[in-house]
């Protein structure tokens, strides 16, 4: 499977329908795949926290979660000079019209990696999978509240769910979800926890949980499908923007900062993050353009 690798963290190229084929393989398997799904934050967090970076690169799979992902894989996917001189004007060069792209072209940047599969459509990927191969689930994180709502929404919209159990994220006794996860046996185990304290936990615990088959790093689906939270309109999620609107409509229970640090984060700040990067390593090697 190809993969792309941006700031140091691996990305796997997955369209909606291959990512659906790679969960039947999983669910199918013998061990248990780690699924971490990443952002242009994310990707920021790794560049700078080394034990955030460690954490994800234990991942058996990277999900293209946004768009920035798609602009900064297509960036530096370009070829660059090696003249330290030149390379500066056309590493800027490039990540301009890549960005500009974006909203006048948005096909250009769909390779390396052809689409994003934001996080929501990726968890009715994940239930969808289950309910094709009869594996039961397990839905961890959350508050009481929104977790109930989850799982009468989810098991409204699948018939054939089966959520054997599931448990809020505050104030929980460690052993006794993993004791409980193991008693009732799910396949996909989806942790909403928040960012990295789910990555985090993912990686200390997989082990421990023998019946599962996939574990998930979820963030904050579980409040969409609740309807806590609200999507973005399909215009802006078409647009790819459906982050922006999550930053400024939906404030994060575990961020700290404002909103406006935020997207300043996530935009200027990765996107020069990229373009630095790029300057010092030169491009990636093994892309197609
Ligand atoms: N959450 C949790 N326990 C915690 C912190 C967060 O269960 O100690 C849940 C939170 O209720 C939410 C999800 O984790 O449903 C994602 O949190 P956040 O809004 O911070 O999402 P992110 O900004 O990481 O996408």
């Amino acid at each position: 499977m190809k993969e792309v690798s941006i700031l140091g963290v691996k990305i796997n190229v997955f369209t909606k329908k291959t990512l659906r084929q790679e969960l039947g393989i999983c669910f199918r398997g013998a061990r248990g795949c780690s699924f971490a799904k990443i952002n242009s934050e994310f990707l920021l967090r790794a560049s700078k926290k080394a034990d955030f970076a460690e954490t994800l690169a234990k991942f058996d799979y990277g999900i293209a979660d946004g768009i920035g992902v798609l602009w900064a894989a297509k960036f530096l996917s370009l070829p660059i000079v090696k003249n330290k001189a030149l390379r500066v004007p056309q590493a800027f060069y490039q990540g301009l019209f890549t960005a500009c792209s974006l909203v006048i072209y948005p096909k250009y940047v769909q390779k390396p990696i052809p689409e994003r599969i934001p996080g929501v459509d990726c968890l009715y990927l994940m239930l969808e999978a289950t309910v094709e191969t009869e594996s039961p689930v397990y839905l961890f994180g959350a508050e009481q509240e929104i977790l109930d709502q989850t799982k009468e929404n989810l098991e409204a919209r699948y018939s054939q769910l089966r959520i054997v159990g599931s448990h809020h994220g505050y104030g929980f006794v460690e052993k006794e979800i993993i004791d409980e996860i193991n008693r009732l046996g799910p396949k996909l185990l989806v942790v909403a926890l928040g960012s990295p304290r789910q990555e985090k936990w993912i990686r200390a615990n997989l082990q421990s949980l023998p019946s599962v088959r996939v574990i998930v790093g979820e963030g904050g689906s579980f409040d969409f499908i609740a309807g806590a939270f609200k999507r973005a309109p399909r215009w802006l999620q078409r647009l790819g923007l459906e982050w922006l609107w999550r930053l400024f409509m939906n404030k994060s229970k575990t961020q700290t900062g404002s909103r406006f640090k935020r997207i300043w984060q996530a935009v200027p700040v990765f996107m020069w993050t990229v373009v630095k990067y790029k300057i010092k390593y030169g491009a990636n090697k093994s892309e197609e353009q």
